[in-house]
């Protein structure tokens, strides 16, 4: 029996039937992206060794306990050590070296003072300060310990760790295997964007905007595939795709229409686990398994599409691309027009929302007509609207789904 069911319920029931796929290994060079499929524990220390935090004199604490700047010690200089020198003296009372950031400490030192608390001259230096025992020493593992977890399973390497990585010498990464999605929109309206357009005919978008969501949360997309509304043609499309890819997404033909043969061939040939979700826009989504791929055939509509994409196709592929994190961050925030909801049905507002005086403010097009693909590109979130919710006043708060932070002037 298929009922309208909660978007809840809906992500649910896909979430349980998403699983990691298998690890690959990466060259570190193409690991940037994507999500570490071990955790990874350090077989060394960082820093590898002792070396100085700053440029100065690495000397004995001892020596300079009297040291000021009208008192000062003078101390003769063994030697200079830049960044990847290997120190030749051990710094004996009374002696110190001179020091750059990075380089290893001389054994006997047990301190650095930085260059701006001494006075140089040509064989000695005047050092015009105390300095505790440690004080400007990296200690070798006071970063990462041998042994300790660094990266967990899941992360996503970004910059930072990317960089870790690095640190830690591993040339070989292994992650997590990226989805691969098929995209297949569907619509004998659809026109590509090379190709002529036809009277009646529109745009393709939708595979586009498939395509960008699919890879912002780390899916290969392999296929894109346009098609027309017979079901003869989807069934072979959907046939040849299949054994491509590791999730189809489809847009269009799943609604009530005499046309929809998305919905007439997965319910002929799939195992359909739900059809129509209790939302707004969005709500002929259906979800089936074809041939052990999970099919998320969502509305054509291109703000139903973008929509449902992602509140239930995003947390799938992250799942499968190995993330643990799926979803993005609700943020509550004042909105500042009155709004109105059909009852029954959790709405996503489209919104443009900005921090103001410390607090999160949304301005939205009361045409939320789910045709409008202007609404999307104007939106930075979703306004998340329950489904007992009918009215909103101007000045209240609701709670937003970020789609989209970008950088502010
Ligand atoms: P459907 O869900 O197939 O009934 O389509 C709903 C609406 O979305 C119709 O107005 C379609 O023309 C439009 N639409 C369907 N697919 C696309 C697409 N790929 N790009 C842009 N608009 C589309
Ligand atoms: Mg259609």
């Amino acid at each position: 029996m298929l009922t309208l069911i909660s978007p809840d319920e809906a992500r649910r029931l896909i979430l349980e039937r998403a699983a990691p796929l298998s690890a690959q290994t990466v060259a570190h060079g193409e690991a940037l992206g994507r999500t570490l499929a071990r955790d990874i524990v350090s077989t060394l220390q960082l820093p590898a060794f002792d070396n100085s935090a700053m440029d100065g004199y690495a000397l004995r604490a001892a020596d300079v306990s009297d040291a000021s700047e009208t008192a000062p010690v003078k101390l003769q200089i063994l030697e200079i050590i830049g960044a990847g020198d290997v120190p030749q003296s051990t710094v004996l009372r009374g002696f110190c070296s001179k020091i750059m950031t990075g380089a290893p400490l001389p054994s006997g030192a047990d301190a650095v003072v930085m260059r701006e608390d001494t006075r140089e001259n040509a064989q000695n230096v005047e050092i015009l300060t105390t300095a505790r025992v440690g004080e400007n020493i990296r200690r070798a593992g006071s970063d990462v310990a041998r042994g300790e977890v660094v990266l967990k399973s899941g992360t996503i390497i970004g910059a930072a760790q990317w960089a870790m990585l690095a640190s830690l010498g591993l040339a070989q990464i292994e992650v997590f295997r990226r989805p691969r999605v098929a995209i297949i929109v569907t619509g004998a309206e659809l026109a590509a964007i090379e190709a002529p357009l036809g009277e009646s005919q529109i745009r393709d978008s939708n595979s586009f905007a498939l395509r960008a969501l699919a890879q912002n949360c780390g899916a290969e997309v392999v296929c894109v595939r346009l098609c027309g509304d017979t079901c003869h043609e989807f069934q072979s499309v959907l046939q040849e795709t299949a054994p491509l890819c590791d999730a189809i997404i489809t847009s269009g033909g799943v609604s009530a229409g005499d046309f929809d043969v998305v919905r007439d061939v997965l319910l002929a040939s799939a195992e359909v686990i739900f059809w129509k979700i209790a939302m707004k826009p969005g709500k002929p989504l259906m979800f089936a398994q074809f041939e052990g791929k999970p099919v998320f055939a969502l509305p054509g509509n291109p703000v139903s599409v973008m929509v449902a994409f992602e509140e239930f196709a995003r947390p799938a592929l992250l799942k499968m691309g190995g993330r643990r994190a799926l979803r993005r961050p609700l943020v509550d925030v004042r909105i500042e027009g009155d709004l109105r909801s059909p009852g029954g049905k959790v709405e996503f507002v489209r919104a443009s929302i900005r921090l103001e005086n410390g607090e999160w403010r949304a301005q939205f097009p009361a045409d939320q007509g789910s045709g409008r693909l202007s609404t999307m590109t104007n939106a930075n979130a979703l306004l998340v609207i329950d489904a007992q919710c009918e009215y909103v006043n101007a000045g209240e708060m609701v709670p937003a789904r970020l789609i989209d932070c970008p950088e502010i002037d």
